[in-house]
C-alpha cells in the first residue's frame, strides 16, 4: 500500500476535476503542462516520479513514453470523485482522516498556516478598510490582545475538526503595509470567507495556502468530503483525540 501523501501523480489537461479531488484527499497532483507535448509531459512525470493519468488517445502516447505500469488511462465519462476512487483503488493508496484537505485544491501547495478565528476577524476588517486613501501615519497594526485564547471552544457540530500540523500565522508573516498580504507576496483570499463563517460555533481556526493565499476552514466541507470518500478511507484511528481534561 502507498500513502496518500506519497502517491504522486500528473494529470493531463481534461482531469482538472480528478486532481482537485485527489489533492482534497492528500495527493500530490501536478497538472501536466497544456496542449499536445507528450514527450514533455512524460519527461516531467519521470523527472518527478509521478504516476500519468490520461484518458483517450494521448494514453496511447503516453504511455508509449513512460511505460504501462506508470501511466493510467482514467475513464472521462465518471465524476472526479469517481475517477479518483478508481486512481486509488488501482494503485492501492491508502488514505487517512489526516490526509483529507492536507493539500490546497486549487495549487497542490502542502504549506499552510493556521490562523485563529479572532486572527481571521481583523485580517478581514483590516483588508476591507485598507481601500480608502487613509492619511499616513495611520499604520493598521496587529494589536496583541486578539491573539488571545478567548472562551473554551465548543465541540463542532459535526464533530469533525482536524488540527492539521502546521504553524500559526504571525503579525511577521505579514507585511505591514497590506496586512493581507504575506511576506512571499501571496495575497490572502479574505473575500472568500463568508463573514457569517466567523460565527460558526466551534469554529477555531482557518487555513491559508501560503502559495495561492486560498482559505479554508473546517466543518461542513470537509464533513462532505470524508462522507463521500468514506469507503476509500482507511476506518482505524479516530481523527479526535480526547480533549486533555
Ligand atoms: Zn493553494
Amino acid at each position: 500500500q502507498v500513502p496518500a501523501r506519497a502517491f504522486r501523480v500528473g494529470c493531463d489537461n481534461m482531469l482538472q476535476g480528478l486532481a482537485r479531488s485527489l489533492r482534497c484527499l492528500g495527493v500530490d497532483a501536478r497538472m501536466l503542462g497544456n496542449g499536445d507535448d507528450h514527450r514533455r509531459a512524460a519527461e516531467v512525470a519521470r523527472q518527478e516520479g509521478r504516476i500519468i493519468l490520461t484518458s483517450g488517445q494521448p494514453f496511447h502516447k503516453l504511455r508509449a513514453q513512460v511505460g504501462a505500469g506508470r501511466c493510467l488511462s482514467v475513464d472521462c465519462s465518471l465524476k472526479a470523485q469517481q475517477q479518483a476512487k478508481a486512481v486509488l483503488k488501482h494503485f492501492n493508496v491508502r488514505v487517512t482522516h489526516a490526509d483529507i484537505f492536507s493539500r490546497c485544491q486549487a495549487c497542490n501547495c502542502d504549506q499552510y498556516l493556521k490562523v485563529s478565528r479572532d486572527m481571521m476577524k481583523q485580517l478581514m476588517w483590516l483588508s476591507s478598510h485598507q481601500e480608502g486613501p487613509r492619511s499616513s501615519g495611520d499604520k493598521t497594526t496587529l494589536s496583541q490582545e486578539v491573539q488571545e485564547p478567548g472562551p473554551a471552544p465548543e465541540a463542532a457540530p459535526g464533530g469533525c475538526t482536524y488540527d492539521r500540523p502546521c504553524r500559526w500565522l504571525q503579525a511577521a508573516d505579514l507585511r505591514a503595509e497590506t496586512p493581507d498580504m504575506l511576506t512571499n507576496g501571496t495575497r490572502l483570499q479574505l473575500a472568500g470567507v463568508p463573514v457569517g463563517v466567523l460565527r460558526t460555533p466551534g469554529l477555531r481556526h482557518f487555513y491559508c495556502c501560503t502559495r495561492c493565499g486560498k482559505v479554508f476552514w473546517d466543518g461542513s466541507h470537509l464533513d462532505r468530503v470524508a462522507t463521500h470518500f468514506r469507503d476509500v478511507l482507511e476506518s482505524a484511528p479516530s481523527p479526535r483525540e480526547p480533549s486533555p481534561a
